[in-house]
């Protein structure tokens, strides 16, 4: 079965902004929602795949690499996404019931007879830095990262329970893990479901404890994770992995990676969205009588050529020498900014050829309109 596109599902045009992708995303939800469709698969269906478009248009890396790639963006283990292929009704309240807003609860009966009780404990983010150089970000690089985290205790499988006998179902709420209570009102009956207080939510009670997570059912390991970075990625933007946070205490949700860019400064350019600026300095001559001079690259050099009669401050474009668009949106320009060096200290010898040259004609400033300021100029280019 071919999946729909994510902006169609929602209604909404691809450039909505989050308001709007969160109204559509209510609307649906609210209307397909379970507890308003019992047993209704076709419902249950269009309530879970209006989950699967909001989580991505409402996450603005995971919307980026769908606009680029479309459903590829999130097959196989690129990270993000729904990545295990589909989701519960359960995964879908977790990530997001806040949605739907206390009222919203209120007014119905709980859910679906416990339909999201056992996953009421959510492994906490982690959030890291890294630190990518130019090159890294100008072709990619993948990442292995070791990360000191809790992970499902493996002698109980992550249940915080000495063996399978020691759990038993929660009297309180038979294994709901809610509670739902009827008070009278004025208006009526009104029934009020709460997390269960005898379990905590987990729908189960535990009498003797696993002693290597002693109970927790999570334990604190190192795990290495691998984390692709696409080119073209900018200092402070994150990137987030979804399941690959903390675990959760005794079988939960795990938590989410969040990667945080930091780009490290380069000592030849400057960067300025896509583009790199490089500073280069002529001499006298050259700017006078034009030359061809090497710059560097991010990887590698190029001969540029300077033409006769340079002023200080003009800007050479090299098309495509700069950053590729984390979009795919092409790449972006190497500006070159040529500086004339004027020195500062001279020999006699010079001295007598530069005073022969002041009252040179050619040397007398002319043609005002020529001499806009770098900064004009960095100001037109950047428009
Ligand atoms: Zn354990
Ligand atoms: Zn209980």
């Amino acid at each position: 079965m071919s999946k729909r596109d994510y902006y169609e599902v929602l209604g909404v045009s691809r450039n909505a902004d989050k308001e709007e992708i969160k109204k559509a995303y209510r609307k649906l939800a609210l209307k397909y929602h379970p507890d308003r469709n019992p047993g209704d698969k076709e419902a249950e269906e269009k309530f879970k795949e209006a989950a699967e478009a909001y989580d991505v248009l409402s996450d603005d890396e995971k919307r980026r690499k769908y606009d680029q790639f479309g459903h590829q963006a999130f097959q196989g283990s690129g990270g993000g996404g729904w990545s295990g292929g589909g989701m519960t009704i359960e995964d879908i309240f977790a990530s997001f019931g806040d949605i739907f807003g206390d009222s919203f609860f209120g007014g119905f009966s709980g859910f679906g007879g416990g339909g999201r009780s056992h996953n009421v404990n959510r492994g906490s983010n982690i959030r890291v830095k890294i630190k990518l150089n130019l090159s890294e970000i100008i072709n990619g690089v993948e990442k292995k990262i070791k990360i000191n985290k809790y992970v499902p205790c493996s002698t109980c499988n992550g249940t915080g329970a000495k063996d399978r006998s020691s759990y038993t179902t929660c009297p309180a709420c038979h294994g709901t893990g809610r509670v739902t209570r009827v008070t009278n009102t004025f208006l009526g009956q009104m029934q009020t479901s709460s997390t269960c207080p005898t379990c905590g939510g987990e729908g189960k009670v535990i009498h003797s404890k696993c002693t290597a997570c002693h109970g927790e059912g999570i334990v604190k390991e190192d795990e290495v994770v691998t984390i692709k970075l696409p080119p073209g990625v900018v200092s402070g933007m994150q990137l987030s992995i979804s399941g690959k946070g903390h675990a959760a205490r005794r079988g939960g949700i795990s938590g989410d990676l969040i990667v945080v860019i930091e780009e490290d400064p380069h000592p030849d350019f400057i960067r300025e969205g896509n583009d790199l600026i490089y500073n280069l300095y002529v001499s006298v001559p050259e700017a006078i009588l034009g030359s061809t001079v090497e710059v560097p690259l991010v990887e590698g050099r190029a001969k540029i050529k300077i033409e006769p009669g340079t002023q200080s401050g003009k800007i050479l474009r090299l098309r495509g020498k700069g950053i590729p668009d984390v979009n795919g949106y092409g790449r972006g320009d190497l500006l070159v900014v040529v500086n004339v060096w004027i020195p500062s200290d001279v020999s006699r010898e010079e001295r007598k050829i530069i005073e022969k040259l002041a009252s040179s004609p050619s040397f007398i400033p002319k043609d005002p309109d020529k001499e806009r300021t770098l900064f004009e100029r960095m100001r037109e280019y950047f428009k």
